[in-house]
């Protein structure tokens, strides 16, 4: 008998008890806006931040209201104008072309490597086209991380991170989202986090925190953050700073709170089951397992890998016989974009050159979540399908 996985891919766990309680005290007060505080109250999202900025050794931080309003406020905070190129990844989600687009940017895509991190290389070569990096650790892959900072460096590039896959993860010493000038954060279902939506904007510049505080929205009560600059750094920016309401709510933070307070707990039960599924897909014929750096420490939320060379049909086969055994799969490289896009010719408003190397490399990717409501044992069962299913097409294609 053939094995079945019944779990679903898209079931997160509970929020947890305190949480829960928390957001029930939020909302018994009535006061469920930031600012919205009693006397000698800090509220839940000034705590929240104060907390994060601290769980990833920031200055600041700034809780707003998605991952991709995140990162349109830092792109407008660092300066980003209508018009003005920013680089980013090829391989990478919707939001992060579109917080570009948000603000009237021009992405400029950077290539794709085999590790599924952006392509150095190509983005030496395209150093000289813009001032701002928007850099996608796309599906929580970080790439070397020194060499990217000294290639922006050197050509005066500005590095914002988006960190959506990120939260928990380590380039050597330092968090994700502290290599640029702000990194940026999603606490979306999806995520590491689970508020529904909102997102996080790290930071330890006072100019770049004062501007994206104003943006979300402050009416002029940026004193009450416990995680924002002094107030002179507001004294100019405060006149010359639209507003563009993006806050999050006490809501939110006080169901992340506790959420965030366990991350290390979580990052050790999602790494327990991402090395599940790569054990039990290692040797697989015809299927490539995505290389990690030895400096990253990595967040297992999600796995990908590589089906190299195979055909569109090919892939679909494979796809859709672990699909009738219970496995999700998703195929980042399919060209019409279904439920998700993830590729850079699938943004039409931002046409980009061709790219051949990372056309080939997209073509490959197949990706599946791995939710914590899933046992190492299920883990294990689901590499045991994907196994099973990859090769017997592999060996109809190779005779
Ligand atoms: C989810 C996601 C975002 C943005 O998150 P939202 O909170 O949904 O706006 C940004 N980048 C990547 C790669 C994502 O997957």
């Amino acid at each position: 008998m053939n094995e079945v996985f019944t779990g679903s891919f898209t079931q997160q766990e509970p929020i947890p008890d305190a949480g829960i309680q928390a957001a029930m005290r939020v909302l018994q007060s009535g006061r469920l806006h930031r600012y919205n505080v009693a006397e000698g109250e800090h509220g839940e999202t000034a705590l929240l931040e104060q907390e994060f900025a601290a769980s990833v050794g920031s200055k600041y931080c700034l809780a707003v209201a998605s991952g991709g309003y995140a990162m349109a406020t830092a792109l407008r905070s660092v300066g980003i104008k209508a018009g003005d190129k920013v680089l980013t990844n090829a391989f990478t989600l919707a939001p992060v072309p579109g917080a570009i687009a948000s603000v009237g940017g021009v992405p400029i895509f950077v290539g794709v490597s085999r590790d599924l991190t952006i392509d150095l290389d190509d983005l030496e070569a395209k150093a000289d086209q813009a001032d701002v990096l928007m850099l996608s650790h796309m599906r929580g892959h970080m790439c070397d991380m020194d060499r990217l900072m000294a290639i922006c460096n050197a050509a005066n590039i500005t590095v914002i991170e988006d960190c959506a896959h990120t939260m928990g993860a380590k380039w050597g010493d330092m968090y994700s989202g502290r290599h640029g000038v702000m990194g940026c954060y999603s606490c979306q279902t999806y995520k590491h986090v689970n508020s529904g939506e909102g997102g996080l904007l790290v930071s330890d510049d006072d100019e770049l925190m004062a501007r994206a505080i104003m943006l979300s929205g402050s009416y002029m009560l940026f004193e009450r953050h416990l995680a924002g600059p002094p107030k002179e750094a507001f004294a100019q920016i405060k006149y010359e700073t639209p507003n563009i309401s993006g806050r999050m709510d006490h809501l939110r933070a006080a169901i992340l709170r506790p959420q965030l307070a366990d991350l290390d707990t979580q990052v050790q039960r999602w790494n327990d089951r991402y090395v599940a599924v790569e054990d039990g897909l290692k040797d697989t014929p015809g299927l490539t397992v995505v290389q990690r750096h030895e400096k990253e420490t990595y967040v297992g939320s999600s796995i990908q890998f590589l089906l190299e060379g195979w055909s569109g049909v090919a892939v679909n086969d494979a796809i859709a016989r672990c699909a009738a055994r219970g496995v999700e799969l998703k195929w980042f490289g399919g060209a019409e974009p279904v439920a998700f896009t993830s590729r850079y010719d699938s943004w039409r408003y931002a046409p980009s050159e061709a790219m051949p190397a990372t056309d080939e490399i997209l073509r490959g990717i197949v990706d599946m979540r791995l939710p914590l409501t899933f046992s190492v044992a299920d883990c294990a069962m689901i590499a045991r399908i994907i196994r099973a299913e990859v090769s017997a097409v592999y060996q109809t294609m190779a005779m």
